[in-house]
């Protein structure tokens, strides 16, 4: 297929539909508005440590995503985590997970979970732009251009993959040129369906070896009643956690995150550290260095229906990423990208 493609998104959800595309012979160029690749398959790395601080781990369920994650690419790193979610109330009791749940296995890699895009990357050879926010979409002679605040980032492209969430594709939508506004708009107001929570995550960091309570891998809150919606340890997963340290992330709870999104960094991480010191014991020394990311768009609970955005692959778009999941879950968000690769396909070997 020798075709030109556009994909707005380095998240999974792209780099799928890039590997897919690139397998089949397109010429493929992925646009990424930030430096890094695997958008909220987020690692980072300070003081020799390494964390997950969007997705922390994934499950594989489909045989298409486990293709890909097991076969295709390097499994080197790639390690299961061994421990299980347990679950707390708004008051904090803490209580054993659910069983099936649990049964299910838990990976990440050494690297970190944003390894799934980078080996993406390299295996295929995709060449990504990062660094690069799109701004505008035009189209003109059946061919699309994308803009940056800067001028052309790239142009002659026959069809565009986007895949950031609903929000933020529908600014793209709004300040695209050359689409029917009847059109523009029915995509506009199905996207709008998609809504997503915001959330904190904070990353506390101590000397010395403590575990979550119930010695569990993570601990989830079941009723939705507690302020913190999330924790984990990141020692569990191999090559994280340098010896002798403790490295939890803490999922501030979407309501509490609404209601303190504009705090300083400072205070937000004051209060998680309050918070979820009950769920880490008795004596925990003073905190020894933490980190602090706003995820804006975090995850869907609501989702877009992708039926009802085909009409727009009349001239050269497609849509993927988990604002047609309604839950944030890397492998769904996956198949998304994998599923509109194969209509990108069939419908490009027809022109
Ligand atoms: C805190 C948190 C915890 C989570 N926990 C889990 C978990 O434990 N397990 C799990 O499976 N999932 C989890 N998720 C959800 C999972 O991370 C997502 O569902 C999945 O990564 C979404 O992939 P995507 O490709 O759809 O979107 P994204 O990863 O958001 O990719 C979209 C990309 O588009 C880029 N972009 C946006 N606008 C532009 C533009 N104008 N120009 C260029 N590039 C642009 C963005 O920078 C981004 O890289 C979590 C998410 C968060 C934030």
């Amino acid at each position: 297929m020798s075709k030109k493609i556009a994909i707005i998104g380095a998240g999974l959800s792209g780099l799928a539909a890039a590997h897919r595309l690139a397998g089949a012979g397109a010429d493929v160029r992925v646009f990424e508005k930030s430096k890094g690749l695997s958008g909220r398959a987020a690692s980072r790395s300070k003081n020799d440590c390494r964390y997950d601080h969007g997705a922390n781990y994934f499950k594989v369920s489909s045989n298409e995503v486990a293709r890909l994650l097991f076969q295709s690419l390097p499994t080197e790193g790639l390690c299961r985590i061994v421990g299980d979610v347990d679950t707390f109330d708004g008051s904090g009791h803490v209580t054993a997970g659910d069983p099936k749940q649990n049964a299910g296995a838990k990976w990440s890699y050494r690297e970190g979970i944003s390894t799934i895009g980078k080996r993406i990357v390299e295996s295929a050879g995709i060449d990504v732009a990062g660094d690069t926010v799109i701004t505008r979409l035009v189209r003109q002679h059946e061919k699309w251009t994308l803009k940056t605040e800067n001028g052309i980032a790239g142009e002659g492209f026959d069809a565009v993959l986007l895949t950031p969430p609903a929000p933020q594709t529908i600014q793209l939508l709004e300040a695209c040129q050359g689409i029917d506004p009847g059109l523009c708009s029915d995509l506009v107001s199905e996207l709008g369906l998609a809504r997503y929570h915001s959330q904190f995550t904070i990353v506390l960091n101590f000397k010395g070896t403590f575990s979550l309570a119930r010695d569990a891998f993570a601990l989830i809150n079941s009723d939705r009643c507690h302020d913190i919606a999330w924790m984990s340890h990141e020692n569990r997963k191999p090559g994280h956690v340098s010896a002798g340290e403790s490295l939890f992330v803490v999922q501030m709870s979407p309501v509490w995150t609404a209601r303190h999104y504009e705090s300083p960094r400072e205070n937000i991480i004051t209060a998680a550290l309050e918070k979820a010191a009950p769920f880490l014991g008795g004596d925990l020394p003073p905190l020894s260095w933490s980190d602090f990311q706003r995820w804006r768009y975090a995850h869907p609970y609501t989702a877009a229906d992708p039926e009802k955005m085909k009409p727009a692959s009349a001239i050269g778009l497609y849509f993927a990423g988990d604002t047609f999941v309604g839950k944030g879950r890397i492998p769904e968000a996956i198949e998304t990208g994998f599923a509109a690769a194969r209509e990108m396909e069939a419908d490009l070997a027809k022109r």
